[in-house]
This record gives structure tokens, C-alpha cells and sequence, in this order.
């Protein structure tokens, strides 16, 4: 399975999605960490309107995932799903445009 690298606080200890520069939390240092891109859906939509700069790649879903090593991130859902449910599970797939990208595990 695919990783991703997420933010740790090495004085707290949560983690983050990011991009940030410090803990939003205690203002700690932040370090990357590879975690599993396993999760399961919060939430999705499609862009059928792209902005200008992913105009190319047409419309394109966008969603939210609860990410088992315990951190929410928003990506992509490869293939815009006709039929996805909110909590089924999702694993990464790679990376667009810097933007990780996830499939639905069915
Ligand atoms: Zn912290």
C-alpha cells in the first residue's frame, strides 16, 4: 500500500495533515512521518467546474478521509464515484498536482 508523509509535533505528539509550519496546538516543531494511506470517507464532492489550473483534467472528486494512523487529510477520489458512501474504506493510490490521491477499497 501506498504512504504518506503527515506532520508530528515532536512536543505533543499530534499529528497533522499540514502543510504547516508549527503545532496549531502547543506552537511546537512540526517533522514529517510516513504513515499507511489507508482510511475510511468522511465526506465528497465533485468539481464539475474546475479552476483554471486543473481545467485540464475535467471534473474531479474531492474528498475527505479519516486516515487510520489517526489524522483527517482531504484529497482526491480516483474516478468519480456514482454511488460512494460515506464511511467505506479507501486506500491511497498515489499522488496529482502534489495532492494525494485515494480509490475506494470495493
Ligand atoms: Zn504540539
Amino acid at each position: 500500500m501506498a504512504a504518506l508523509s503527515i506532520l508530528t509535533c515532536s512536543a505533543c505528539g499530534r499529528l497533522d495533515a499540514g502543510p504547516r509550519d508549527m503545532c496549531p496546538a502547543c506552537a511546537g516543531a512540526l517533522t514529517s512521518m510516513p504513515v499507511e494511506g489507508a482510511g475510511t470517507l468522511v465526506s465528497w464532492t465533485v468539481i464539475r467546474r474546475p479552476p483554471k489550473s486543473f481545467r485540464e483534467h475535467g471534473a474531479y472528486c474531492i474528498a475527505i478521509v479519516d486516515l487510520d494512523a489517526g489524522v483527517r487529510i482531504t484529497g482526491r477520489l480516483r474516478n468519480t464515484p456514482a454511488h460512494a458512501a460515506l464511511g467505506e474504506r479507501v486506500s491511497l493510490v498515489g499522488c496529482q498536482d502534489r495532492i494525494p490521491v485515494f480509490a475506494l477499497d470495493r
